[in-house]
């Protein structure tokens, strides 16, 4: 065995086998989307009327900048005044207005 293939075992494998798992974690989505629990007429005002979305395509429209919206916390889902259901900080819809 050479000093170099020595060095890769000792180093390199470790690495490899660890970055599997710190990928995984730097990937995590936080989604705000389980809207099993609601009544037919507030998931129909989440989806049609507010159309709602849990990533906003808006940079400018994000739940955690709007006037409605009640933080969770880190990492965590949100609550809205108006939309019923977890709201993602990042998501967003028709009735946002911005935070003065
Ligand atoms: S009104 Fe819309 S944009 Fe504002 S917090 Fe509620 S869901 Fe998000």
């Amino acid at each position: 065995m050479t000093r170099r293939s020595a060095l890769a075992r000792v180093v390199v494998l470790p690495l490899a086998a660890a970055l599997p798992a710190a990928l995984a974690g730097c990937s995590k989505t936080l989604r705000c989307e389980d809207t099993s629990g609601l009544s037919p007429d507030d998931a129909r005002l989440r989806t049609e009327i507010a159309a709602y979305v849990d990533q906003s395509q808006d940079p400018a429209k994000h739940c955690k900048d709007c006037v409605q919206f009640n933080p969770g916390g880190k990492d965590a889902c949100g609550s809205c005044k108006v939309v019923k259901g977890p709201i993602n900080p990042n998501g967003s819809c028709k009735l946002f207005v911005k935070k003065t």
